[in-house]
């Protein structure tokens, strides 16, 4: 079920969610909660969504970058549920990409984040497994997280002046070559 997106000011937005209780995700209400984030994710057109962004405070997000490419990276993450992630920078050196959020419409912002980290979690099935992820994706993944703490990626532009509108975004910064 496609739900509606709580959008910046709305309070779950700005609080570390609740862990996912190991007994709840054979549920079938839990399962509906993944269906619609899929739901949502699709609908809305977002290559990530959090839990907290359709109202449900858990640390649950999806992430699906299928054949993607960006900023001339492959990147091929199939659809992935990360279950109470928890993260660990690998190498904190810095790259920057410029993000946008379901949460946050109509904007984007260059967001610098360390570019190699590594994420433990549990799956659907309430296996453990870990994730490394490198560059853009690397980016995907610790937005994705931030919203299971509370943070939004407006917070961690270090230039405001690097936050601009989707359509002037395409119109002066978009750099084809680069910016898919
Ligand atoms: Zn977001």
């Amino acid at each position: 079920m496609i739900r509606p997106i709580c959008r910046m000011g709305n309070p779950i937005l700005r609080v570390v969610a609740s862990d996912v209780k190991l007994g709840d995700i054979n549920s079938d209400s839990f399962s509906q909660l993944v269906l619609d984030l899929k739901d949502s994710m699709k609908h809305y057109g977002g290559i990530g969504i959090a839990a907290p962004q359709i109202g449900v405070s858990l640390k649950v997000c999806i992430i699906e970058l299928e054949e993607f490419n960006r900023y001339g990276q492959e990147i091929n993450l199939p659809f992935t549920v990360f279950i109470n992630p928890v993260i660990e920078v690998i190498n904190p050196e810095e790259a920057g990409y410029w993000e946008g959020c379901l949460s946050v419409p109509g904007l984007r912002g260059f967001v610098q984040r360390p570019q190699h980290i590594r994420v433990t979690y549990l799956n659907e099935f309430g296996k453990k497994q870990v994730l490394e992820a490198q560059g853009f994706l690397a980016t995907v993944v610790q937005h994705e997280l931030d919203h299971l703490f509370g943070n939004l990626y407006v917070d961690r532009i270090k230039d405001s002046r690097l936050l601009s509108y989707q359509e002037e975004f395409d119109q002066f910064i978009k750099v084809p070559s680069s910016i898919e």
